[in-house]
């Protein structure tokens, strides 16, 4: 097979979009795409409306630009992958690029001398195909949580997804089996933020095709089976300042009750915000079935120290490793516009001096002190979303008008499904 490029964007339905190109690509250089890619819905509804998008203006090209440095090995044989950001016709960025809403956003700690280091946790759900062509549960009856081997895994599709990620240098930090079955998680190593979402994206994309090569469908939608567990995407952060320090540290453990001014601002940002970062940040019909009390998720309006039921959870350890884990986003969301969010938030809450609210005392299963938790609802939460116009402003009016029309035009589409069906809806997408 000859060399070549294959060049992706990830859109605002989180689907990796792009091109294969001939090596002659392999420099700084772009592809055209049509700017209505971001008017297309799930079900491929061309939405001529949709804000941006310019489906009555000619449906004109944007730009999809990259760097010779960004480029990297794939996964497929003679392959590489690059990923790039969008630009309009006149060669402004189109304000809809998630990946350009990231970078907008770390240049905006850059003024304080900040650096943001990012690392993700995913988890995913597997399933196969029966005879009759029906979606069904990955059969793993072995499998137990943190499993390993082929009791959890019979046909070994992570084996394959491990080997392949350190073949191409994607850092897979580990690979376990979560709580319910078929569920698995995925950590990356963390890093600065546009870089480590460069690499959440091609992982998850990488993770998906493997896993279709072995017959197995893997699902980062965030609830997939109902009674079972969700499926998060939880975002640690921390910040290195001018010297390389981790400004996020005040002494060498993480206390709850003695936080720097960085955590207590990045906190009370999220606190302020939580029901809007929930309509960027869990963006799917099936977010709310996972956003729940006593879920581990990230409903609860709360923040702790080292607890698994509380949204923001201050890490136990301090020093260099001292961070937070902002537990609300699901994969379903772009990771671009996910980070953007948690990141702008922050910022938010940093900048305003907002007040913090006294951390969580409750254990989240038997009781809570936390006020309100999100939304019930996807459409609730676009509704607290737009509202929000602080957080919206933040992160991009023209990206988050988008964001709010395909997401009301989605919960009309999905309205009338439930259960598998609604799943199946999004499965091959996500
Ligand atoms: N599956 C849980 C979620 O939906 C998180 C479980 C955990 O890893 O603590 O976010
Ligand atoms: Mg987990």
């Amino acid at each position: 097979m000859s060399e070549r490029l294959r060049a992706m964007f990830c859109d605002h339905l989180s689907i990796m979009r792009g091109k294969y190109l001939p090596a002659s690509k392999m420099r700084d250089d772009e592809s055209r795409f049509a700017q209505p890619n971001f008017s297309v819905h799930y079900d491929k509804d061309l939405l001529l409306e949709a804000p941006g998008t310019k489906c009555l203006e000619g449906l004109p090209d944007m730009a999809l630009r990259w760097k010779a440095e960004e480029i990297r090995p794939g996964w497929e044989p003679a392959t590489k992958v690059v990923l790039g950001d969008l630009y309009q016709g006149d060669g402004t960025p189109l304000p809809l690029c998630p990946r350009g809403a990231l970078k907008r956003a770390v240049a905006a700690w850059a003024r304080h001398g900040l650096t943001p280091k990012v690392g993700i946790e995913l988890e995913a759900y597997a399933f196969t195909r029966n005879e009759d062509g029906k979606i069904v549960p990955y059969d793993n009856p072995g499998g137990v949580v943190y499993g390993t081997g082929n009791f959890t895994d019979p046909r070994r599709f992570c084996d394959a997804i491990w080997n392949k990620a350190h073949e191409i240098g994607l850092p897979l930090d580990l690979i376990t089996a979560e709580y319910d079955t078929p569920q698995f998680e995925f950590t990356l190593t963390f890093d600065t933020a546009v870089e480590h979402v460069d690499t959440v994206v091609l992982f998850r994309q990488m993770a998906r095709e493997i896993a279709l090569d072995h017959g197995v469908i893997l699902s980062f939608l965030p609830k997939p089976i109902p009674g079972k567990g969700g499926s998060g995407l939880h975002v640690n952060l921390s910040f290195t300042d001018r010297n390389g320090q981790n400004a996020l540290a005040k002494g060498e453990r993480g206390d709850p009750d003695d936080l720097s001014d960085l955590a207590h601002g990045c906190i009370a940002g999220w606190m302020r915000h939580h029901k809007a970062i929930a309509g960027l940040t869990a963006p799917n019909a099936l977010s709310y079935a996972r956003l729940q009390p006593a879920s581990l998720s990230g409903y609860w309006c709360n923040w702790g120290g080292d607890n698994r039921n509380v949204t923001v959870r201050v890490s136990a350890e301090g020093g260099k490793k001292a961070r937070l884990e902002h537990r609300m986003p699901d994969a379903a969301a772009n990771p671009y516009t996910t980070v953007a969010t948690i990141l702008q938030a922050a910022l938010l809450g940093y900048e305003g001096r907002y007040d913090l609210p006294p951390k969580e005392t409750g254990d989240g299963f038997t009781g809570n002190d936390a006020g309100h938790g999100v939304a019930a609802s996807l459409a609730e939460a676009i509704d607290d979303l737009a509202a929000d116009t602080a957080l919206s402003a933040a992160v991009g009016q023209g990206l988050v008008d988008n964001h709010i029309f395909m997401k009301r035009a989605e919960v009309e589409k999905t309205a009338a499904l439930e259960g598998d069906a609604l799943r199946d809806w999004y499965i091959w997408y996500l």
